[in-house]
């Protein structure tokens, strides 16, 4: 049998086996209906059937409270990075970020197209190798339209390990690289918006949940799939749904609640990061983190050896023995294993023995 390879990609990223086998088990007959969902109305019962429980798995999942909406959006989390300024940042307001590398960058860019941006905290002084302390952050002392962060900055490695609250001031995150990876107290955001790449099933939807009270004062004139409330007065199905990848990721959430939930994900997730830290923090300095330790992401660990001729070596023999993805970003360099929701803790032990093994024979 050919082996799964140990799959540690940033994103597009690995999900469970067995949420594959059931979608293949039912792709070219879904519940009998001897078709596949991909090939029916998305106005079919058996299509909301899907949409309606993929919501109220979130809804379970989180514990949303009742105010909140859950959406699903097509053009990624960098869609998110534009929509956001142009339904809340109205003249008048400031919309406050904080720039905390790659990904917050990119959102910055778009709201300045907007209107005016502020930047509430920035880490780049010292190369996003750190989240800034809470009490760091700061909001222009004008009408804020928003507060924007990125909860876990996947080129970095880098993560927000509590929240920004500031009085009156609606909070926002991009969650893309993090979302469902612990509990979370969805009534500190406004919004959170994530790509469904990496922590929820494959591309195609954007996952945004929502307090229905935002969307009250939205521009009028925003082109129709522009605007968040085009998909709250419709429950997300104005115009066809990206309904494969939603049907992904319901069974993603079905596996997730299988496991016990975000409780047990959280705790999971902190020993499978912690055997690949703790690798590195006892090579006596023959691997290094890339970020502060206070800052350390639970799910995109960056590293480095430190030979660079011995960590092209690393990778190539980290490849030949079936891992993959560990190249970091090409804006960063070195090494970085992501190790999302659907990351086995296997895999992650078996990269921390050939890590121990690699040290062992080129140390
Ligand atoms: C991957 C990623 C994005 C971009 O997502 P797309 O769906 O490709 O647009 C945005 N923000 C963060 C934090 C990401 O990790």
């Amino acid at each position: 049998m050919r082996i799964r390879p140990y799959n540690f990609f940033a994103g597009p990223a690995a999900l469970p086996l067995e949420v594959i086998e059931r979608a293949q088990a039912e792709l070219s007959d879904f519940k009998g209906i001897g078709m596949s969902l991909m090939e029916i109305s998305h106005r079919s019962k058996e299509y909301e059937e899907i949409h309606d429980e993929t919501q109220q798995l979130f809804k379970e999942l989180l514990q949303l409270p009742e105010e909140y909406k859950v959406l699903f959006l097509q053009g990624g989390a960098s869609t998110q990075f534009s929509m956001i300024p142009m339904n809340f940042l109205v003249p008048g307001k400031i919309a406050n970020y904080v720039m905390t590398g790659a990904w917050a960058e990119k959102a910055i860019l778009e709201a300045r197209k907007i209107g005016d941006v502020f930047i509430s905290a920035s880490g780049e002084a010292n190369n996003y190798v750190e989240i800034p302390s809470l009490e760091d952050i700061q909001v222009y002392p004008q009408t804020a339209a928003y507060l924007h962060i990125t909860s876990n900055e996947t080129i970095a490695g880098t993560q927000f390990h509590s929240f920004p609250r500031i009085k009156n001031v609606p909070l926002i995150a991009d969650m893309s690289s993090d979302i469902l990876s612990r509990p979370l107290d969805v009534s500190q955001f406004a919004l959170i918006y994530a790509g469904a790449q990496k922590n929820l099933g494959p591309s195609g939807v954007t996952v945004v949940l929502l307090r229905e009270e935002i969307v009250r004062n939205i521009p009028e004139n925003l082109p129709v799939m522009l605007k968040y409330d085009t998909f709250t007065k419709h429950n997300s199905l104005y115009n066809t749904p990206p309904v494969y990848s939603i049907y992904i990721v319901n069974l993603v959430l079905k596996w997730i609640k299988q496991h016990g939930g975000l409780v047990s994900l959280e705790k999971r997730n902190a020993e499978k990061a912690k055997l690949i830290y703790d690798a590195i923090d006892q090579s006596g300095g023959f691997y290094t983190g890339m970020v502060k330790l206070n800052s350390r992401s639970l799910m995109n660990i960056t590293f480095k050896v430190h030979d660079d001729e011995l960590e092209k070596l690393f990778l190539q023999q980290s490849k030949a023995n079936h891992f993959i993805g560990l190249e970091g970003h090409r804006s960063v360099g070195h090494l970085r294993a992501s190790t999302y929701n659907a990351v086995p803790y296997e895999a992650c032990k078996a990269l921390t023995d050939f890590m121990i093994d690699f040290q062992k024979r080129y140390g």
